[in-house]
């Protein structure tokens, strides 16, 4: 794509997965505490256009292997260039990194995760060229900026200082919010950056839902839409309000609807059941369902260890990510976490039955006082029976709940339980592949099962078949 670029640049490297043994550095990531990217807007006299400097060393001088502190600080000018805009111009870094052959870039703001592979880095790629390019890519597609400079910071002291800046203006942006109500607003904004990976995912932004990546909010929405109506955030008409307490609108259903191809049909915004908000992949934390003491727990994205239902982080996004809409499993920002209307239809905090530590003081603020003891970490608890335990002798809002549950047992007992018979699955029209993958897709179903074993057949129970 470019001339005097030694890797290719397009849109087909996005997606492209960096493995560790075919990766020269990792800059940020799960092992690394400060890392950052920024995107400032700033007088024209402050740019100098096309202007990249590394602080520290360049990536040839990088250690191979090693995972080491990183941020990535643009400032760019324009006539018609926003503070308001600063949010979605820098959510784009994540695109046009991943347009650089052997480069991967994962996550925003202060999570970023980047690898640098070891064909690219032989080729000649260096951060100098990175930065050229990336300045190019957003002159190209947004040509409202006039000037842009660049600086890559590899060195750990100089990451830490401007980290904390980082830090600074991100809580600024995310406060703008606060305060406000979707009755305050005719128009929401929509997203679908991350339909690359999750092709159903739509998000809905509102004064009280931040978008699940925790980067852009009602106002960034507002200025993405304003600068590029056609762009991938846009303008929805909220439409009639179907159920302001659950946050259904009839604007948003329809363009969840058309924007998903029609998968996604229904979206309430302060729920994660029945029709929650999809989850992309680039949530900043997740909940978790735990049955049984009928509420949930929350992990965020560095969280290292495992949540008392025995799953990490990791496990627990793969089942929530792709776009859909799980039951209690529900992909969502840090600020949204701040908001009022956290999960309302739900019990809001209420609801929350684990936390890891760092989440937690995170929320300190946030969470109801006195909820603060009820709620255990990773600390407290580190398994379902001890979870019980806790939340009981805590007396957590949740053991009403739990006694509920318990008192329903019986009447599910398989004496006591009306029979209901089991779904028969009707053989498909044509031929089933006899060897290979089976997908099957349950649309509008509700299944619990305490435990569900998939297993190979032995040759004889396949021949009984
Ligand atoms: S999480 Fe939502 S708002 Fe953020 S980039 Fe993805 S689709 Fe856009």
């Amino acid at each position: 794509m470019f001339a005097d670029i030694p890797v290719d640049v397009g849109v087909v490297y996005e997606g492209e997965r960096i493995r560790k043994p075919s990766m020269h550095v990792e800059l940020g990531g799960p092992k690394v505490k400060l890392k950052f990217e920024l995107m400032r807007v700033k007088p024209s006299e402050e740019v100098e256009d096309g202007k990249v400097t590394v602080i520290g060393p360049e990536v040839q001088d990088l250690r191979e292997g090693s995972s080491i502190p990183f941020g990535m600080y643009f400032e760019a000018s324009g006539k018609e260039l926003e503070e308001e805009m600063e949010g979605v111009m820098e959510r784009r870094i994540h695109d046009f990194c991943n347009y650089i052959e052997g480069f991967m870039h994962l996550n925003q703001r202060y999570d970023i995760w980047l690898r640098l592979d070891k064909k690219s880095v032989k080729k000649g790629l260096t951060f100098e060229l990175i930065g050229k390019v990336i300045q190019r890519l957003y002159k190209s597609e947004m040509p409202i900026i006039e000037k842009i400079q660049t600086t890559f910071i590899t060195d750990p002291a100089e990451v830490e200082k401007m980290h904390r800046e980082a830090i600074k203006i991100y809580e600024a942006r995310d406060a703008r919010t606060r305060g406000m109500k979707n009755s305050d607003v005719d128009v929401f904004y929509g997203c679908t950056l991350c339909q690359s990976f999750a092709p159903s995912h739509v998000c809905v932004i509102t004064p009280e839902r931040y978008a699940n990546c925790g980067a852009i909010s009602w106002f960034d929405g507002r200025a993405a839409a304003k600068v590029d109506p056609k762009g991938p955030i846009f303008e929805i008409k909220k439409g009639k309000c179907l159920d302001e307490f659950k946050g259904e609108y009839e604007g948003a259903n329809e363009v969840v609807k058309e924007k998903s191809l029609g998968d996604v049909t229904r979206v309430q915004l302060f729920t994660t059941f029945d029709y929650p908000h999809t989850s992309c992949g680039c949530f900043e934390a997740t909940t978790f369902y735990v049955p049984e003491v009928d509420g949930m727990g929350i992990v965020h994205r560095d969280f290292k260890g495992s949540t008392p239902a025995g799953l990490t982080f990791g496990a627990i996004a793969d089942s929530t990510a792709g776009g859909r809409q799980v039951d209690g499993f529900h992909g969502l920002s840090f600020e949204y976490m701040r908001n009022p209307s956290f999960l309302r239809v739900d019990g809001g905090w209420n609801r929350i039955i684990w936390l890891p530590t760092e989440l937690k003081e995170q929320m300190k603020d946030y969470i109801p006082k006195e909820l603060w003891d009820k709620i255990p970490t990773e600390n407290d608890v580190r398994n379902i029976n001890e979870l019980k335990s806790f939340l009981e002798s805590h007396d957590h809002p949740i053991v009403e709940r739990i006694k509920a549950v318990e008192a329903a047992a019986p009447a599910l007992a398989p004496e006591a339980a009306p029979t209901v018979a089991a779904p028969t699955l009707a053989p498909t029209e044509g031929a089933v592949p006899a060897v290979g993958g089976l997908s099957i897709i349950f649309k509008d179903a509700k299944i619990y099962a305490k435990k569900v074993i998939v297993r190979r057949l032995s040759s004889k129970e396949r021949e009984k078949k």
